[in-house]
């Protein structure tokens, strides 16, 4: 049977929870929880996760402020080139004591919290004695993952015509005429033509 310590993203924060205006510094990696994103835009499963924080002890849980830096992967939508970069997020969640369900127990309306800025809660493990980060980190990057992902803000894209990257060839072009235009200004070139050349219809030359 595992335990909640054995857990990767399990912080040990006993102390913290032992009473209200406690707090417990978090400054380490943590491995990227599975569901992040696929393989064209994501976070890799494993892939090392930086959260620096604290857990703050308030009367009725703790509260995690802090930050999130996580290897983002993906591909810009405009010109296909990979990026990679990080994805770097605050975060603010509430682990309270008490399960939400005990918590609101009897109460007519499922209160959150006071209003719509209210933050994520988390359940604590052991009675209080750890806080597992690991629905946290997958919920906050879940979330920051962007939906257009581009190279830069101003990627040019690829050539429509021929797929050429426009960020590498700001100067490329093709002509403007393409070969249906040539067809008509061959058509307009020999009708042109044809009054210079008495006797003949004009533009069917040689049927
Ligand atoms: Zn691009
Ligand atoms: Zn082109």
């Amino acid at each position: 049977m595992s335990r909640p310590e054995d857990s990767p993203w399990a912080v040990s924060v006993a102390q913290v929870a032992a009473r209200a205006g406690r707090s417990r510094q978090v400054d380490a990696d943590f491995p990227a929880p599975d569901g992040i994103g696929d393989t064209i835009c994501g976070v890799k499963e494993g892939a090392p996760v930086h959260v620096s924080g604290s857990f703050d002890s308030i009367v009725d849980g703790l509260i995690f402020n802090g930050h999130v830096r996580a290897p983002l992967h993906a591909e810009c939508v405009r010109c296909l080139t990979p990026i990679s970069r990080d994805l770097d997020l605050d975060v603010v969640a509430f682990f309270p004591y008490k399960p939400p369900e005990e918590k609101y127990h009897g109460k007519e309306e499922f209160v959150v919290g006071e209003d719509e800025e209210a933050e994520e809660e988390y359940p604590l493990a052991e009675g209080g004695a750890f806080a597992d980060l690991e629905a946290l980190l997958r919920d906050e990057l879940v979330d920051a993952l962007p939906v257009k992902p581009l190279c830069r803000p101003d990627c040019k894209g690829l050539c429509p015509q021929c797929g050429i990257n426009l960020n590498e060839h700001p100067d490329h072009h093709h002509e403007v005429t393409d070969f249906r235009w040539s067809a008509l200004e061959e058509i307009k070139r020999k009708l042109e033509e044809s009054p210079e050349e008495p006797g003949q219809e004009g533009g069917k030359p040689g049927r």
